[in-house]
């Protein structure tokens, strides 16, 4: 003992050990909950990332957790027996930050997964496809993110500025810029910039993918460059201030965007293209596409669709207590948002399917269904299709029987056409990623 006392060396010793105790249990304790995170997510079937992701290299990785700090998304990335990995693979967006953390080099960013491939566009350094005068800007091409959008969105048509000749006939436009997210707004602020014949068609609001985000979500980004504005020096915000923020720059600078007009088809024709909605067909000699990732939803083409209480995702349940609210669909999203409703305080829900039963859901959302339907929280109407929508009530047709239902607000959940398709069809070459860069 007095040995001990007498040697300052065993103290630091000691201490170490205590220390290096404490971080073994600190450790196994993440260890144990990430793990229970990933079989959680595992279960849920949200094992797959939608885009860019990292893939973590084993033989690199201590577990030093630089990432799992790095990361600015809650519990995506965790640390189990001292290996990264994704534990909530489905919620990574492709940060990249923690690849830039990680100081051992441990990790590679990829697209897709061996199990699930990742359709990615083929796009020059100019952003030009495949197509000769379509361009592509955003997440379309593969890289998330509100900054990399506005970058990509400006650039392309700086490309585009370059290329094309402006002036010449007026109702030929200069370029017809698809999408009103981050990218199709710098995009199109940077046409008014440089004086192009523009126009902007978005199929539903201003703002794209973060219009659907959850109330109050934060959003991460980084200080932008815009066209007309200036730099915007922003990091951290919420969703709700970042569109008002673009609503504001919308009125302050004057730039005409066209709401609710879904482009349905892009074909060539002498000198550029001819780009089609369900109303109209706009002769351009260029167009950028900034359509992001999610596609377009499905649409029921019954009367009273454009009614503004008609939506097609489910954002705020809360926005729908004390309604009467009609969810269209029968997978997993229209299931959810049902059942999401049918929890706020006076509500009144019914599911309107067209086929007999339920296939292809979760187990879980097919049981927490069927107790909603036994307890008379939501009612099923299996095999009916909607027939018109009216300011104050839906008609329902199931077999021979039509039904006028009380209704305040509709939600169709009806799947959509995904944008490779949209591409395919304008003759744009796409690649499929299975875990590549
Ligand atoms: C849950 C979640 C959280 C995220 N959090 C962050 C974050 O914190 N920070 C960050 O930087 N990024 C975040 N992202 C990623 C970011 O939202 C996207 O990378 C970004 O919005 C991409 O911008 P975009 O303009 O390329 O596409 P989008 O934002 O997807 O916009 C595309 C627009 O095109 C429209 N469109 C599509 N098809 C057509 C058509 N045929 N005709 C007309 N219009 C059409 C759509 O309606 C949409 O408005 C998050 C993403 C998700 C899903």
């Amino acid at each position: 003992m007095s040995d001990l006392a007498g040697n300052p060396l065993w103290i630091y010793v000691i201490v170490a050990m205590i220390l290096m105790a404490g971080y073994a249990l600190v450790s196994s304790r993440a260890s144990r909950r990430h793990s229970k995170i990933l079989e959680a997510n595992l279960r849920e079937g949200l094992g797959e990332p939608a885009s860019l992701h990292p893939v973590f290299d084993e033989k690199k990785c201590f577990g030093c957790k630089a990432c799992v700090s790095a990361c600015p998304e809650n519990n995506v990335i965790g640390v189990i027996n001292n290996k990264a990995q994704l534990v909530n693979p489905s919620h990574c967006i492709g940060h990249g930050a923690c690849k830039k953390a990680c100081p051992f080099d441990a990790i590679t960013l990829v697209f897709g997964s061996a199990k699930r491939g990742v359709d990615i566009p083929f796009v020059s350094a100019e952003f030009e496809t495949s197509v000769p005068g379509i361009y592509i800007a955003g997440e379309l091409g593969g890289m998330g993110l509100i900054r990399n959008a506005v970058e990509q969105g400006k650039q392309a048509m700086k490309a585009i500025a370059g290329k094309i000749k402006p002036g010449g006939d007026e109702s030929i436009y200069d370029v017809v810029i698809v999408g009103a997210g981050p990218a199709g707004i710098a995009a199109t602020l940077a046409a008014k910039e440089k004086k192009l014949n523009y126009l902007t068609l978005e199929q539903d609001s201003l703002g794209g993918t973060v219009f659907n985000f959850p109330r109050g979500k934060i959003v991460m980004t980084a200080p932008m460059n815009l066209p007309l504005v200036g730099k915007i020096k922003m990091t951290e915000t919420t969703k709700e201030a970042l569109l008002q923020l673009w609503k504001k720059i919308e009125a302050d600078t004057g730039i005409r965007i066209h709401y609710n007009v879904g482009v349905t088809a892009i074909d060539p024709e002498s000198n550029g293209f001819v780009v089609s909605t369900a109303r109209q067909k706009y002769k351009t000699k260029t167009v950028l596409l900034g359509i992001g990732r999610r596609g377009s939803p499905r649409k029921l083409n019954v009367p009273g669709e454009n009614l503004p209480k008609v939506a097609y995702q489910l954002i705020d349940p809360e926005e729908y207590a004390g309604k009467k609210v009609l969810v269209v669909g029968g997978g997993d999203s229209a299931l959810e948002a049902a059942l999401a409703i049918s929890g706020q305080p006076g509500t009144v829900v019914v599911l309107s399917y067209r086929s007999e039963a339920f296939s292809r859901v979760k187990e879980k959302n097919r049981a927490r269904i069927q107790e909603a339907m036994n307890s008379k929280r939501i009612q099923v109407m299996f095999n009916s299709n909607v027939r018109q929508i009216e300011n104050d009530s839906v008609t329902v047709v199931q077999g021979e029987q039509v039904f006028c239902i009380r209704n305040d607000a509709v939600i169709i959940s009806a799947g959509g056409v995904l944008p490779t398709e949209f591409l395919k069809k304008a003759g744009i070459n796409v690649e499929t990623k299975y875990g590549t860069a």
